[in-house]
C-alpha cells in the first residue's frame, strides 16, 4: 500500500492551491479529480471580476505546476469509495475509471480524435460544442492526454490503428486502489442549482445558465461569438435574472450563493464588446458585490449603459419565435408593478449546490454537514477549515458558496492546518 502525508479530494482551483502548498513544504501528496482534467469550474470561465483577467490564464499554470509537481501524485477519473481510520491515519479506497488510453504511451498527439468517426455533445462547452469519442478532453485540459468514452465508442478500431504510440487499449479495467495518508482535504466543490420549472425547467432552448454564457464568451470559446442556442441568431435584447437558484426556500436554496452578482456584472461588460448592438438587462432583487472593488466594478457597469432593474421574475414563457416574454415584478421607486417583458435570449444567474452529495459523503465518512449540504466547519470563525473529524479538512465551495479569491485562501488556509496536523503526528 502506498503512503501519502495527505489526500486532496477534489482537483479545482481551491484543491490544486491547498495541493501546491502542501507540496512546497516537502508533504507527499496524491490529488484525485473525478473529472478527465484538473481545474474545476475556474477552467471552464471567460473572465475574472472584478480584474476581467482571463481565467484559463490563472488557472492553467496552476494545474501545470501541480501536475508537474516531483511531490504531487494527480489522479484523475478517480472517487474515494471508503475512507478508514487506522493508528491515526487514513486507508483509503480509491476507484480509478479506465481511460482506455495508456497514460504513459499517449503524447496527446490529437491523431485519434481527427480519425474518431464518432460526433459527441462537449462537455466541456456546457454540451453546445461537438467533440470525438476520443481525444483530448480540451485544449487546457492537464493532463493533456486523450480520454476514450466507451458508451459512446462503436470499437472500429481507427484511433487504434494510427495512434503512432499504440496507447488506445480497450481492454483496461477500473482499479481499485487502497492508500494510506495522514490528512485529507476535501476541495469537491459545487455544481450549479437546475433551472427551476417556472423558468421552463431546462426545456426553453433561448434560456441558459450563466457557466453556457461563460463559454460563449471565453477567449478559448469554438462558437466564434455569442448566439441564441434555439436558432443560432445575435440577440439583440438579453436578460439576466439573479437569484435564480438562491435565495429561494421553495427550491430549498434559501441562502444567498454570492458570486451571482458579480458574475452577472461581468457577463454583461463582457458582452458589451461580444455583442455590442445587444441591450442588456439584470432584473435584481439587490446587488451583493461584497469583495475588494466589486462596488466599484458594478458601478462601471452602470456607467457602461447596462440596464438594472431592480425586480424578481416570477416567470418565464417561451413565444412562438423562440423569444421569451418575463413575468416581473417591477420595484423601482418609480416604475412599480407587475410587467411582461420580451427578451431574446435569457441567461440564469443560478445558484450553488454542494458537488459531492451530502448522502454521499455521509456513507464514506461520519462528516458533519451544514443543513445546506456544503460540509461544515466546526468552527467556522476561528478554523474554518477544521471538520468534526481530526485529519480532515474542507476548502473551498464543498465549504459554503464563495468566489475564487476565497476558495484560494481557503485551499491555502487547509493546507497549513494539514501540514501541522501531519507534523504533530509524525513527531
Ligand atoms: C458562471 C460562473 C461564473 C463565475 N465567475 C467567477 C468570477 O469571475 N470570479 C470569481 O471569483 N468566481 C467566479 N465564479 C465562482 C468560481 O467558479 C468558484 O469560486 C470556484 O470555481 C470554486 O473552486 P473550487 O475548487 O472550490 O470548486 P470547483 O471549481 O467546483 O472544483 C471542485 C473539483 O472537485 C471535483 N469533485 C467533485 N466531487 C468529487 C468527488 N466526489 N471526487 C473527486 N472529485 C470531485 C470536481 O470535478 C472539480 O474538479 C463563477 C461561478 C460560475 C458558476
Amino acid at each position: 500500500m502506498k503512503n501519502y502525508d495527505a489526500l486532496v479530494i477534489g482537483a479545482g482551483i481551491s484543491g490544486i492551491q491547498t495541493a501546491l502548498d502542501l507540496a512546497e513544504q516537502g508533504f507527499k501528496v496524491l490529488m484525485i479529480d473525478k473529472k478527465k482534467s484538473t481545474g474545476g469550474v475556474m477552467i471552464q470561465l471567460s473572465k475574472v471580476f472584478p480584474t476581467l483577467d482571463c481565467a484559463s490564464c490563472i488557472t492553467t499554470p496552476k494545474m501545470s505546476e501541480a501536475s508537474n509537481h516531483p511531490n504531487i501524485e494527480t489522479w484523475t477519473l478517480s472517487e474515494v469509495t471508503s475512507i478508514s481510520e487506522n493508528n491515526g491515519s487514513y486507508v483509503v479506497n480509491i476507484l480509478k475509471h479506465p481511460r482506455y488510453v495508456d497514460l504513459v504511451k499517449c503524447t496527446g498527439c490529437g491523431i485519434c480524435e481527427e480519425v474518431c468517426p464518432v460526433i459527441v455533445e462537449d462537455e466541456y462547452n456546457e454540451y453546445y460544442g461537438i467533440r470525438k469519442a476520443v481525444g483530448v478532453p480540451f485544449g487546457t485540459a492537464i493532463p493533456q492526454k486523450a480520454v476514450l468514452e466507451p458508451e459512446y465508442c462503436i470499437f472500429c478500431g481507427a484511433c487504434a490503428k494510427k495512434c503512432p504510440t499504440q496507447a488506445i487499449e480497450y481492454d483496461q479495467e477500473p482499479e481499485n486502489i487502497e492508500v494510506k495518508v495522514k490528512a485529507v482535504i476535501v476541495a469537491t466543490g459545487f455544481e450549479q442549482t437546475p433551472i427551476k420549472e417556472e423558468y421552463g425547467g431546462g426545456r426553453y432552448k433561448n434560456v441558459i445558465n450563466a457557466l453556457t454564457m461563460e463559454r460563449l464568451l471565453a477567449p478559448t470559446s469554438p462558437f466564434g461569438g455569442v448566439f441564441r442556442p434555439g436558432d443560432g441568431k445575435n440577440p439583440y435584447s438579453i436578460a439576466y435574472i439573479q437569484c435564480a437558484g438562491s435565495r429561494d426556500a421553495s427550491i430549498g436554496v434559501p441562502y444567498c450563493s454570492r458570486v451571482c452578482c458579480m458574475f452577472a456584472v461581468k457577463q454583461a461588460m463582457l458582452l458589451c464588446g461580444a455583442a455590442p448592438l445587444a441591450d442588456i438587462t439584470i432584473y435584481y432583487m439587490d446587488i451583493r458585490a461584497f469583495g475588494k472593488r466589486y462596488e466599484e466594478f458594478f458601478q462601471e457597469a452602470r456607467e457602461m449603459g447596462i440596464n438594472f432593474v431592480k425586480g424578481k421574475v416570477a416567470k418565464i414563457e417561451e413565444l412562438e419565435n423562440g423569444n421569451l416574454k418575463l413575468r416581473v415584478e417591477v420595484q423601482e421607486e418609480e416604475d412599480y408593478g407587475v410587467k411582461e417583458i420580451e427578451h431574446e435570449l435569457v441567461v440564469l444567474s443560478s445558484g450553488m449546490l454542494p458537488a459531492w452529495k451530502p448522502e454521499k459523503v455521509r456513507e464514506i465518512l461520519p462528516l458533519e454537514i451544514h443543513k445546506y449540504g456544503f460540509i461544515k466547519s466546526l468552527q467556522p470563525h476561528v478554523n474554518p477549515s477544521q471538520t468534526n473529524l481530526d485529519g480532515i479538512f474542507v476548502s473551498g465551495t464543498a465549504m459554503a458558496p464563495m468566489d475564487i479569491v476565497d476558495s484560494i485562501y481557503s485551499g491555502s488556509t487547509a493546507a497549513m492546518k494539514a501540514a501541522l496536523y501531519i507534523k504533530k503526528i509524525k513527531e
